[in-house]
């Protein structure tokens, strides 16, 4: 499967952004593949890299900690290739995600959201300490393992340089294992150097304040989320795949839930049907481009991720309900001239 329906997705011009800022975003569309999310490749390549290596056998147990997206990718591969699937979580993925890794077979343990990396409960220990107890089982390692950036550096940076004949002025994205833009950056830099690539940081994530000093800002942060309500993204730890391609990562920006979630109805009502990082990822896109302008750039070109679709997140952001408990309420009312807070 993974070699025929995951990736070669589109890089959607998101028009009415484009036209109200004079810039080009360019967002690619990772919300096609089949479990739904970004994640399959890296779910994919995690699988083939432990197959390759013997550590993984037919019938065995796959053991992953997942912030939701790679949970459900694994699932759907490992129904498919004939693994049983354990995955892991903190208790602020949305229900949407359970259930539908629950429908494609797999055990879901929810762990608190609140103690540190270091912590057993923490979900990534649980899928360690799974892993080692039980014969025949392999843990996945997404945050480690580098076959999950390798994903990216073949497969979604090379289509979207190949999707932009005329060159790419920016890539912008956020991290969660950091594979995603580590794998990106890593093939940008040598095909194309020009390129800006540029991390998206979410309210609460030490990675900026680390990419511009060398340390992270939040001490005790260190399990990473900060106080970000979007999902998937923001850490304070530096992952080996964010390692990996760090040294490529020049520029960083903030993005706020704020500009996340307005922009989340703005790409709906555009046709876009997307979850809060990749609406993160395009306010960042847009910063990005706006930079590159003010810069001498005319009409600067800039590619992001769309990570997963709006579905997900039912019970959520797009619920009046969640938003009105939050302070949220008019989000969805704004126009592309108020996303940005500054
Ligand atoms: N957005 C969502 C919704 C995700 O689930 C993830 C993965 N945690 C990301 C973005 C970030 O991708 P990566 O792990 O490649 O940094």
């Amino acid at each position: 499967m993974s070699a025929v329906l995951i990736g070669n997705t589109p890089l959607l011009p998101l028009s009415a952004l484009n036209k109200h800022f004079g810039v080009t975003v360019l967002g690619k569309a990772e919300y096609l593949n089949p479990g739904g999310s970004v994640k399959d490749r890296a779910a994919a390549s995690l699988l083939d890299h432990y197959e390759a290596s013997g550590q993984l056998l037919p019938g065995g147990l796959v053991c992953e900690g997942t912030g939701g997206n790679t949970g459900i990718a694994l699932a759907m591969l490992c129904g498919w290739r004939g693994y049983k699937c354990y995955v892991s979580m903190p208790d602020t993925v949305s229900s949407e995600k359970i259930s539908t890794m629950r429908a494609l077979g797999a055990t879901v343990e929810v762990c608190p959201s609140t103690v540190g990396v270091s912590d057993p409960a923490h979900y990534t220990s649980r899928a360690r300490a799974v892993a080692a107890s039980t014969p025949g089982a392999v843990h996945t390692d997404q945050f480690g393992s580098l076959a999950n950036m390798r994903a990216h550096e073949t497969g979604t940076g090379p289509e979207i340089l190949a999707a932009c004949p005329g060159g790419l002025d920016g890539f912008a994205c956020a991290a969660g294992t950091g594979g995603t833009i580590a794998g990106v950056a890593s093939f940008l830099a040598a095909a194309s150097p020009s390129t800006q690539i540029c991390l998206v940081d979410p309210q609460g994530s030490g990675l900026k304040s680390y990419l511009a000093s060398g340390t992270f800002s939040k001490a005790g942060h260190e399990c990473g989320k900060g106080d970000t309500l979007t999902e998937g993204i923001g850490i304070g730890r530096l992952t080996a795949n964010f390692a990996a391609g760090g040294p490529h990562v020049r520029a960083a920006l903030s993005a706020s839930d704020l500009e996340a979630f307005r922009a989340c109805f703005l790409l709906a009502r555009g046709g876009v049907f997307v979850g809060p990082s990749a609406a993160l990822n395009v306010v960042g896109a847009l910063k990005l481009a706006l930079r590159l302008k003010r810069g001498g750039v005319d009409n600067p070109k800039v590619a992001t991720i769309l990570c997963d679709g709006g579905a997900s997140y039912l019970s959520k952001i797009y619920s009046a309900e969640w938003r009105e408990e939050r302070g949220l309420a008019g989000v969805e009312q704004c126009g592309w001239g108020d996303v940005l807070e500054d």
